[in-house]
């Protein structure tokens, strides 16, 4: 029979590229968002399909579905986002969780969460492996995504001791591509986007931190997997691309791939903003057989094509 799939957050960017994948595999897939950061426009190409069904619903209230899975991706994730308005991001991630293991709880479905690297905080272990605890401020201006997202693991796990629900962790590293907001605020959009404008290139602080960027069609493999990996094998896992680059790298590789003659502007460092991150993926490759495909130059050159059409329109 074919599988019923549920997906919070499948307007966003992440979650759009997963319903696509879904629904061609032939699954049915009924995508959940409140359109906070998501878009009708990212999903535009699934609406006509007969087993892909469009819901608008806030995860922080109770759904009433039949499902076999359920991807729990709702919740903004850019930082500028996620800042708008504190207080809703924890509510969605906490809330949100209650609400979609309550769900898989009754309707016996699996459930996947879609947790970050960002449970790892400005992490002092490098590179980060899944049995490090992080090193996470409760009240700064990240704390809200942070803390929210380390409940919901908490969460995930009590669910799954007290009352067996069948539970998939996965802790995403920054991921990048086509049906990313141009405006969410995030370093690849920013940075394609401003190259492509001719405008200067926005390098917070010094530019040597550094991030750890995986393509999203990576990510969507890795986070399949998973969802179907053996029964017991709760993770959670890493799923992230270990290739290291400062943010500075990063400027230049966009300056150079776009042609630009954007210069580079320093901006003062947001508050927290973690010094390194890199994902160490052993785990992934032994459990899943997955590890990442696609380099950063090819990539961002993917993203560089679907900005420029996006950017030609504006
Ligand atoms: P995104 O902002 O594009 O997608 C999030 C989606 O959730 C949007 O469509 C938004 O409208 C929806 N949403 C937000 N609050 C909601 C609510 N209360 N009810 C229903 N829908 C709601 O971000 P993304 O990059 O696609 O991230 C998807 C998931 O992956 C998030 O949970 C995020 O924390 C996680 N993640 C992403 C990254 C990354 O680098 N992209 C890294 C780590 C974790
Ligand atoms: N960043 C930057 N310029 C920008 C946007 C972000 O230098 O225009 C930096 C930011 O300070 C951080 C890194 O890029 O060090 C990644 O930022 P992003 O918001 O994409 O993700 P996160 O900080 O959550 O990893």
């Amino acid at each position: 029979m074919r599988k019923r799939i549920l997906v919070t957050g499948g307007a966003g960017f992440i979650g759009s590229h997963l319903c696509t994948r879904l629904v061609d595999e032939g699954s049915d897939v009924i995508c959940v968002d409140n359109f906070f950061t998501g878009s009708k426009e990212n999903v535009k190409p699934l609406l006509d399909k007969h087993n892909f069904e469009l819901i608008r619903h806030d995860v922080t209230k109770e759904l009433l579905l039949e499902v076999d899975q359920i991807y729990n991706l709702a919740c903004p994730a850019s930082p500028v986002h996620y800042q708008y308005n504190p207080v809703k991001t924890i509510k969605t991630s906490v809330m949100g969780a209650i609400n979609m293991l309550g769900l898989a709880k009754r309707v016996k479905a699996r459930i996947l969460q879609a947790s970050t690297s960002e449970v790892y905080g400005n992490p002092v272990v490098h590179p980060q492996p899944e049995e490090y605890w992080g090193n996470v401020n409760p009240i700064g201006i990240r704390s809200c995504y942070d803390e929210g997202k380390r409940v919901a693991e908490t969460l995930f796990f009590d669910y799954y001791r007290q009352n067996g629900v069948d539970i998939k962790v996965i802790r995403i590293f920054n991921t990048y591509g086509p049906n990313m907001s141009a405006e969410d605020g995030r370093v690849v959009s920013n940075f394609i986007v401003q190259a492509l404008k001719g405008d200067d290139i926005t390098v917070y602080g010094d530019g040597t931190q550094t991030r750890s960027f995986c393509y999203v069609d990576d990510l969507v493999e890795g986070m399949i997997r998973m969802m179907n990996s053996r029964k017991g094998f709760t993770g959670p896992v890493n799923l992230g691309n270990p290739g290291e680059f400062t943010m500075l790298e990063l400027a230049e590789k966009v300056i150079k791939l776009t042609g630009s003659n954007s210069k580079i502007e320093h901006k003062p460092l947001p508050q927290d903003d973690p010094a390194q991150r890199k994902p160490e993926i052993a785990l992934a490759k032994k459990e899943l057989g997955w590890e990442p495909m696609i380099e950063l130059d090819k990539g961002l050159e993917k993203t560089i094509d679907y900005f420029r059409v996006k950017v030609a329109l504006q």
